[in-house]
């Protein structure tokens, strides 16, 4: 598929929507996806869409009734808006509201624009000491935040963390900040391991060309023992393997990579075992925690941001993200004209 320009008329808030400047937008790995096949699963692309979801930026206008933001704060938008009414909705995991509209979902367009109206209860104003590029951030970020909650992370756990993409290394972070103290990062890729020392795995472990015995022997003598908490961040059929036969009895296997809709796992091992297969689809109520991890210093995503282009420089900026090229891990674009 084509990038091209669309020049719109900046577009009027409604009465509970704020209108944003928007500063910086994280390329994801889908929105790359819905570039280059048209499709994830069932979200087909029919019509041209605007992506990127990762965004932030400086609100110049509210609507009438928007109280709790005003002209000139820097925010972070939350791309998915549910409906408010749902079972889910009322009990708080909105993330799987059936009628959730995300950004850069088809049909849904997204924030790779100068200009964008958002939901002013999905916008969350950056502390004076996070930038507008930490607040691009945040969305990876609380996708982290809801897989560690989830699979229960917490003081003096040990974690396994399969693939150190963007989203492995968010997971990373996340652990450490929770408390977990000994992390083996797991990837196919050494330049992708560096990373993952670089900001803080106790271990790692390249299992490119490594049959699943050997990776299960290695992973335990590296953590002197069975991880309590396996994150599975790559989608790759032999990494979910691994997870669930080398996460300790009782343990949790958090799926948040999306690879292959069906694939072989060895279940009785789960079951007699009590190893809690578990998933996690993007976020519910993260943003906060997000902010106030970084703010308060706990985590630093600075080290994850390698690559920058201009809004024009978009075609490049993809191809960036896609390639890998130059050890992309997060490449932001800048929609500002300045
Ligand atoms: P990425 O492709 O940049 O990173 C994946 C990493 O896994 C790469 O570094 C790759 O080399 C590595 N890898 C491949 N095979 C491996 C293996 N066998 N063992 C270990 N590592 C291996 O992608 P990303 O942006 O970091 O996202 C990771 C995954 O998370 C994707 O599948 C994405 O779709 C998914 N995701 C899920 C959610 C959710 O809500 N569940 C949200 C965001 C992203």
């Amino acid at each position: 598929m084509n990038f091209v320009w669309r020049t719109e008329k900046i577009p009027e808030p409604q009465p509970n929507e704020v209108l944003i400047a928007i500063n910086s937008v994280g390329i994801c790995g889908s929105d790359v996806h819905y570039w280059k096949h048209g499709r994830i699963g069932d979200f087909v692309v029919k019509d041209p869409m605007v992506l990127g979801h990762e965004s932030s930026g400086t609100i110049v206008k509210v609507g009438d009734q928007v109280k709790n933001l005003k002209s000139g704060d820097r925010v972070c938008i939350e791309p998915g808006v549910p409906c408010r009414k749902c079972e889910f909705c009322k009990g708080g995991r909105y993330n799987l509201c059936p009628g959730i509209k995300f950004d850069a979902t088809p049909p849904v367009d997204g924030s790779l624009s100068r200009y964008y109206c958002h939901d002013a209860d999905f916008c969350f104003k950056l502390p004076d000491n996070v930038s507008l590029e930490e607040g691009a951030l945040m969305e990876p970020l609380s996708v982290a935040i809801h897989a560690c909650k989830r699979a229960s992370v917490t003081a003096g756990k040990s974690v396994l963390i399969c693939g150190a993409g963007p989203i492995g290394l968010v997971n990373l972070l996340t652990c450490k900040a929770m408390g977990a103290t000994k992390i083996i990062v797991t990837d196919i890729s050494e330049s992708r391991l560096d990373i993952a020392k670089k900001i803080g795995a106790t271990y790692q472990l390249c299992v490119k060309d490594l049959d699943t015995k050997t990776a299960i022997t290695k992973v335990k003598s590296m953590l002197g023992g069975s991880p309590d908490i396996t994150i599975e961040c790559s989608g790759a059929e032999s990494s979910i393997r691994l997870g669930i036969l080398v996460t300790k009895s009782g343990g949790v296997v958090m799926l948040v990579g999306l690879g292959a809709s069906e694939i072989n796992i060895p279940i009785i091992e789960a079951s007699v075992r009590e190893v809690d297969i578990k998933g996690i689809f993007r976020y519910a109520n993260c943003y906060p925690i997000a902010l106030e991890l970084v703010s308060s210093g706990a985590i630093d995503v600075k080290p994850l941001i390698t690559h920058h282009f201009t809004l024009e420089e978009v075609h490049k900026a993809f191809e960036t993200a896609h390639t890998g090229a130059g050890g992309a891990i997060k490449v932001l674009i800048h929609c500002s004209k300045e």
